[in-house]
């Protein structure tokens, strides 16, 4: 079956360029799946903007959207060992780190659900001014374009879709090229849930190919991005073009403190976790670590000791 997700329906890409997916654990072949271009990202646009302009979704009521990321919630953990397991294939990261990502991806349905069914209700502010009227009016942003990285691709991808469905918007999501397995799942939850064609869009394939013509287009209206600095400065510069709306979540290196009054021991574990949870690959990864003068020298040597104890392995093990 095709991969591509556009309109409701799975299509492969127009020029017919497929990627092979390899597990970076051991470079096992996972799939081969379709690599979108241009035109491919082009007809996703063109469908989530029919699907704002003329479809359902944005006028749906409140209450109707949140019930549908409750849903999904539910799909999700009916589903969660094959997502983990899924995401373990595609990022190499542990099953059970991938399956604390589920559970963590559910709530984030359920959170923005339960969050949209009560609330977001319109409401007139007292200006205090006779004869002036100032209400508070909730509107859904238009067509996003959500572009996601690797490292926690289902998780970075939840924190985009939910809130941008419970909105009332449309979407095109553009997901990593390395990792495109949990996104094609989601799609068919999104689906079973009960969403609109059209609303949730997938295009599979690279930046340059099928992520900067989302950020170019003037019928999309936000982008919102999580990845590296220097690709954040690229999308930041193409959106201004159409001056869309921009979120940008990007990279960092994140300093831990260790004072001598600390708990030794805990503080020695959780250096070490927070550095080499994931090989690393964590955006808040604490690559950056400052230690009191009287503690560093036992410190450094303990956490070298503990370091070299870690044991390789795959997903699986
Ligand atoms: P990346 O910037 O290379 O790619 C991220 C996404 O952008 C991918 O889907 C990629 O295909 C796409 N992309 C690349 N060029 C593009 C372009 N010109 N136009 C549109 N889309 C384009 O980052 P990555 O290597 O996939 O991810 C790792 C980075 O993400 C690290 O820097 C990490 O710190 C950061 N990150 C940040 C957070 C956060 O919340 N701040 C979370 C996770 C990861």
């Amino acid at each position: 079956m095709p991969e591509l997700f556009i309109g409701g329906r799975w299509i492969a890409a127009v020029d017919g360029r497929v990627r092979e997916i390899r597990c970076p654990a051991d470079g096992t072949l996972v799939a081969t799946v379709d690599e979108a271009g241009p035109r491919d990202a082009a007809a996703a646009v063109t469908a989530a903007r029919e699907a704002f302009d003329r479809g359902p979704w944005p006028a749906t009521p409140a209450a109707e959207r949140g019930a549908l990321l409750l849903r999904v919630a539910a799909l999700i953990e009916r589903d969660k060992d094959a997502l983990a397991r899924a995401e373990s294939l595609d990022t190499g990261k542990r099953l059970v780190e991938s399956a604390y990502d589920m559970d963590d991806i559910a709530n984030c349905f359920r959170y923005f659900g339960n969050l949209v069914a009560s609330g977001g209700t319109d409401r007139v502010v007292d200006t205090g001014n006779p004869g002036v009227d100032s209400r508070v009016v909730h509107v859904p942003v238009g067509v996003c374009a959500l572009i996601t990285p690797w490292n926690y691709p289902l998780l970075q991808t939840a924190w985009k879709v939910a809130p941008a469905l419970g909105a009332g918007n449309t979407f095109v999501l553009k997901p990593s090229e390395l990792t495109p397995h949990t996104a094609i799942i989601l799609m068919r939850l999104l689906a079973e849930a009960g969403l609109p064609d059209g609303v949730a869009n997938l295009v599979l394939g690279t930046g340059p190919d099928a992520g900067a013509p989302l950020t170019e287009d003037p019928r999309v209206d936000m982008v919102s991005f999580t990845g590296g600095l220097v690709t954040g400065r690229r999308i930041m510069a193409a959106a201004s073009a159409t001056v869309k709306k921009v979120a940008l979540e990007l990279g960092g290196k994140n300093p831990n403190i260790v004072f001598d009054d600390a708990d030794y021991e805990t503080a020695v574990d959780y250096a070490l976790m927070a550095v080499f949870l994931h090989s690393g690959q964590v955006c808040s990864a604490g690559a950056r670590l400052l230690v009191q003068d009287e503690l560093h020298d036992r410190f450094v040597e303990d956490l070298v000791a503990r370091a070299r104890a870690i044991p390789m392995g795959g997903p699986f093990d």
